[in-house]
């Protein structure tokens, strides 16, 4: 485990357990050993109870551990409630979840059902996620909060005003100076009061990776001519009192706790001098960007990493906004923050299999090579090429024959656009460059000495295969190809056995982007690794893996690539009522994920007039003869539409283990 770093990003919540297969610790460090869930046994299982029907062992899939998410809930509220208590401020924490971070249905109601007795709330950044925090929120507390995020339109405010008669405590943040109209005569059509708050665009910038939203010319929120403009329009309208939230938002994984105390300070000032100049200042939403550790350096100088934790982060907001208020003699307010990534990140695990490997310049090319004819006498120049490689291979120097095959096989291209070189030729002579680059990549392995320290390989090892796994980059992984996002992979099983191939992975789309090169390093001192250490596949076995830390923004942002659908979702809890009993789990097939027909349907075709279009060209064909069994063609047809557009393997997974 140390090989994956497991310890490193996974803040207690996963390990490999003694039979060498990835264990989920829903409770985090309080996570007692009986209470590790075994992944694949914990799938195995419920497909042996036919919970999963035909889903498992069918990959991708989303696993859901919904405890997870009621213990990052949990400490994130006590990483404020201690801070609070430390510093003894005046006011308390009261967060809400963004939901653009996971609109999924399951995720929004466990939070707001977890959050419940500390009055979390939701933040929504469009009309639909609004309505769908408005309705999860009326089984919440009263008193949580529904931050409305985003450019709105008259809808938008008149839904947020609507969400305010349902008594649901709905703060309506303004991004742009115009919507300040659009809220006041929506408030008068609807005779009523909103509650406003605003969004500040501050200086404070940072460097990383999703720093972009904030400075001065980021995208979002007002200037403080804009602000001051606001109070006086509202001063005007004697609508000061409604002004209560001032709102801000430094970007996402702020790498450090400077950064995060410039822009705190900053902010907390601007919401003492609102208080000063008459409005009803209650809180300060400090928007998202407690990052998460997805290379386990926790370093501030890696942009896949932070250099804090949730507490040093909850008690840095505290000390900040409590020392302007104390400058300004402003009363403490409540403290709101809309941490998405760091709430929802470790809940889920995709799980999804290989589907088969592919060596890199493999052995086998060489065994090709050597049985593969010349097919006549190569022209003079290349013959020389030839030579000159065979006698830098004789005496061992393959970096520099390498460079000699090379110029074999651009020079060869030339002759066989001209003509004088034969199909089989030219296949000769990309052959003998295989054969040459394998010999180097091998002798490069023979010499990469394994760092027992740092358990890892040299640094000029490079990859030696390509694992094809099940799943799509576009729709699993989006961060991954979109951003550079590193997301650990690990395998789920054979842990105990040492992981002697290093691979890439590639996925079923047919586009070039569609893989994982970046890996969480082994060693201390390198955090990235271009490759991963894998198990050899072993024949009619199957060979599963698991993403970890994706459970935000990928499932939103996944697109439809080559129409790869949503993957299914299962969810492991503790066993209540209900359910699958399995000692003391409870495995659940909450959605099937999108099959052919659904992703069909997404794109405007109606697959039932398909099929029917299919059929019809099926028995034309056979009155003409051309097909003789119609029948099992027209039922393959049937089936197809309501499968998997993922590639469906045999392979059963009693191999994973004994359980
Ligand atoms: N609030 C706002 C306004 C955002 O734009 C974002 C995302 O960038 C968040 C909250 C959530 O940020 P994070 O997931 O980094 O906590």
């Amino acid at each position: 485990s140390s090989l994956y770093k497991i310890e490193s990003w996974g803040s207690s919540y996963f390990t490999a357990n003694a039979a060498g297969r990835m264990a989920v610790r829903p409770f985090g460090p309080d996570t007692k050993p009986n209470e590790e869930i075994d992944i694949l046994q914990a799938l195995q299982k419920a497909m042996e109870g036919d919970v999963l029907g035909d889903l498992y062992p069918i990959s991708p899939l989303i696993v859901r551990f919904p405890d997870i998410l009621r213990d990052r809930l949990e400490r994130l509220q006590s990483a404020f409630d201690t801070g609070i208590k430390i510093f003894h401020y005046q006011g308390h924490f009261q967060g809400v979840f963004p939901v653009k971070c996971n609109q999924d249905r399951y995720v929004v109601e466990n939070i707001v059902e977890f959050g419940k007795h500390f009055h979390f709330g939701l933040e929504a950044g469009s009309k639909p996620e609004l309505l769908l925090a408005m309705s999860s929120l009326c089984k919440g507390s009263s008193d949580a909060l529904l931050i409305c995020n985003g450019y709105k339109d008259a809808e938008y405010v008149s839904l947020a005003l609507v969400a305010r008669k349902m008594k649901l405590n709905c703060v309506i943040v303004l991004e742009q100076e115009e919507e300040l109209d659009l809220v006041l005569d929506m408030s008068r059509k609807l005779s009523m009061e909103p509650l406003i708050g605003l969004r500040a665009k501050l200086n404070t910038k940072h460097g990383g990776h999703f720093g972009e939203t904030s400075g001065e010319n980021g995208k979002f929120g007002l200037s403080c001519a804009q602000i001051v403009g606001i109070v006086c329009k509202l001063r005007r309208r004697k609508m000061l009192h409604c002004l209560q939230l001032l709102h801000f938002h430094i970007g996402s994984q702020i790498p450090s706790l400077p950064v995060l105390n410039d822009g705190v300070s900053e902010a907390a000032h601007i919401y003492c001098e609102l208080s000063l100049m008459g409005a009803n200042m209650k809180y300060i939403d400090i928007g998202g960007g407690l990052g998460v550790d997805y290379d386990g350096s926790g370093s501030a100088e890696s942009d896949m990493s932070v250099g804090y934790t949730m507490e040093e982060y909850a008690k840095e907001v505290v000390l900040a906004v409590k020392c302007a208020c104390q400058m300004k003699g402003v009363k403490q307010p409540t403290l709101c923050s809309e941490s998405g990534r760091a709430l929802v990140s470790h809940h889920s695990v995709l799980v999804f299999n290989v589907l088969c490997a592919e060596e890199k310049n493999g052995h086998s090319v060489g065994d090709k090579g050597l049985s593969l004819e010349v097919g006549g006498t190569l022209p003079e120049p290349l013959c020389n090429l030839q030579e000159c490689l065979a006698s830098l291979v004789r005496v061992g120097n393959y970096e520099s024959a390498l460079e000699y095959a090379l110029c074999m096989k651009l020079s060869s291209v030339n002759y066989f656009k001209k003509g004088s070189l034969s199909l089989m030729q030219l296949a000769y002579v990309n052959t003998v460059h295989e054969l040459v680059a394998a010999m180097l990549e091998k002798k490069r392995c023979e010499m990469a000495a394994y760092d027992g320290v740092y358990g890892q390989w040299h640094k000029d090892a490079a990859y030696n295969a390509i694992y094809h796994i099940n799943l799509s980059i576009f729709k699993s992984m989006p961060d991954t190809w979109a951003i550079g996002q590193l997301f650990p992979i690990v395998p789920l099983h054979r842990l105990d056995e040492e992981p002697t191939v290093r691979a890439i992975l590639s996925d079923l789309t047919c586009d070039s982007d569609g893989k994982v090169t970046t890996f969480v390093g082994s060693g201390e001192m390198n955090t990235r690794a271009t490759y991963m250490k894998v198990h050899p596949l072993q024949e009619g076995k199957p060979y599963y893996m698991g993403m970890f830390l994706g459970g935000a923004y990928q499932e939103a942002l996944g697109g439809m690539h080559n129409l790869f659908g949503a993957p299914p979702v299962v969810h492991i809890m503790r066993a209540n009522e209900g359910g699958s009993n399995m000692g003391n789990l409870q495995v659940l097939k909450v959605n099937n994920g999108e099959n052919i027909y659904d992703v069909l349907k997404g794109m405007q075709y109606e697959p039932l007039t398909m099929l029917e279009t299919l059929h019809l060209q099926l028995q034309n064909s056979a009155k003409d003869g051309d097909s003789h069994e119609p029948e099992e063609a027209m039922s393959a047809l049937d089936c197809s539409f309501f499968s998997s557009t993922y590639l469906s393997t045999n392979n059963l997974p009693s191999s994973v283990g004994s359980t």
